[in-house]
């Protein structure tokens, strides 16, 4: 069966800041500091990351699509053990690298532990990663320090650090 995730997308605004830097004659330019960008990650070395830690042996193909017409950001294929992204989800920027490993855990939920959805809830709090609708960054918080988490979701919080929960 198929199961599917769904996410909301926010609008997002950036502001440009610039300015110039007036130098006298008699001062010599300092030598520029150029802090090297950070390279970004590929998919590939990001999924390898999140799968580090998981409880079982993969067996799952995970492949990229650019997106999915119904607009969900990923699906689990349990007969052929293979699990599809959503580029467009995936590289949205407001999109965190914890909920992308909250994704790839959930995903590997259904196709690798053979999990079906949770809905239950404490205290409107979700208990499962295993729940139909993503939890947000603030749901996610919470639920690391919700008690009644299932064993499945606890192994997720246990391979978190502090800096993810911030
Ligand atoms: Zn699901």
């Amino acid at each position: 069966m198929v199961k599917t995730l769904i996410i909301l997308s926010f609008l997002s605004t950036f502001i440009l800041c610039c300015g110039t830097a007036s130098d006298g004659n008699t001062i010599k330019e300092p030598t520029p500091t150029v802090t090297a960008p950070k390279r970004l990650q590929s998919k590939a070395e990001q999924i390898e990351r999140f799968t580090h830690d998981f409880p079982v042996i993969i067996r799952t193909t995970i492949k990229f699509i650019p997106s999915f017409a119904s607009g969900v950001a990923a699906i689990c294929d349990r007969y052929y053990d293979k699990i599809t992204i959503s580029s467009e989800w995936w590289d949205n920027p407001n999109i965190s690298e914890l909920e992308r490993r909250y994704l790839v855990w959930h995903e590997l939920g259904h196709c690798e532990m053979d999990l079906n959805h949770n809905t239950t809830m404490n205290l409107h709090v979700k208990n499962s990663i295993m729940h139909p609708v993503m939890a947000d960054l603030h749901e996610i918080q919470e639920m690391a320090q919700n008690p009644k988490l299932d064993d499945f979701s606890r192994e997720f919080f246990h391979t978190l650090t502090e800096d993810d929960l911030k």
